[in-house]
């Protein structure tokens, strides 16, 4: 076994999400785990994503009394500056939204600050891209490789420096197939300063289950992904395991560890949240 803890579920509190929170519990009882980390949605500063969040911290901190093996945790996406401030100018509503035109790319936010996430008693923060947000939404072209590569190293830099983030999730992660045939288009050197930038400011990198089950991941690039997460483990940058779960909570991990162990991974390499590093 080489993996012990799961830090990224999504509990029904998610938007997309239908995890009953007990289910987690007992699942993640049954599997063995050490912890389950829930971490639900908060994309926006707006009054629907801030009130399921909410939801969330209220859920965990009741599931707790029974269930100490659970944390609470959020996951972050990177936004656009000029709509989070719409929001916040609006009363906390994205509506009537229009992305300004303009030709340096947007500016990069977080729905919350550290203080009011910290308030909520969250005790860390997966901090993922997942969609562009350098132009405005009509502007992208999800088939464009290069512009969505060089935004994907954008964010994941920018990530990998922000004080909210305590794990850079799913790196590389993208709804469509873009690099899944062939990891090894993704230029090196991102990759070089991503890793550099996650090590100097102390976070951890996860291993996220979807790169392995996706049937659009060939199995050349899952091999390929595997040893790309241990690349970064021999640089001294702690990996964690998220099954990120959307529903029926299940034991993913037999197959991701086949993978990870052909890349050299053993017992104990995958990390667990240090209590220095919780919040
Ligand atoms: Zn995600
Ligand atoms: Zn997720």
């Amino acid at each position: 076994m080489i993996i012990h803890s799961d830090w990224h579920i999504h509990s029904e509190h998610s938007y997309d999400a239908a995890n009953p929170l007990e289910l987690i519990a007992t699942r993640g009882t049954e599997q063995g785990l050490r912890f389950v980390g829930v971490t639900d949605h908060a994309n926006f500063n707006d009054i629907k994503f801030m009130g399921d969040l909410r939801a969330s911290v209220a859920g965990v901190t009741e599931m707790q009394k029974k269930y100490p093996f659970m944390v609470l945790g959020v996951e972050l996406t990177p936004i656009e500056v000029p709509e989070f401030e719409y929001i916040k100018a609006n009363g906390g509503s994205r509506e009537g939204y229009e992305a300004p035109v303009q030709s340096e790319p947007f500016g990069i936010e977080l729905a919350a600050t550290k203080k009011e996430l910290m308030e909520l008693g969250v005790r860390y923060a997966i901090g993922a891209a997942h969609w562009r947000v350098d132009v405005p939404k009509s502007a992208r072209n999800p088939f464009d490789f290069d512009a969505t590569v060089r935004e994907w190293y954008r964010q994941q830099l920018w990530l990998a420096q922000d004080e909210r983030v305590t794990i850079l999730g799913h790196p590389w992660y993208i709804g469509n197939s873009a690099w899944y045939e062939d990891f090894s288009v993704i230029p090196h050197g991102m990759n070089m300063d991503i890793a550099a930038a996650l090590k100097e400011n102390g976070k951890y990198v996860e291993c996220n289950s979807h790169f392995f089950f996706a049937e659009k991941a060939t199995e050349k690039f899952r091999h390929q992904y595997a040893e790309y997460l241990r690349w970064m483990f021999e640089m001294g940058i702690p990996v964690t395991y998220g099954s990120d779960s959307h529903g029926n909570y299940g034991d993913g991990r037999p197959r991701v560890e086949q993978y990870l162990a052909a890349a050299g991974f053993k017992d104990g390499d995958v990390s667990e949240l240090a209590e220095k590093d919780l919040w």
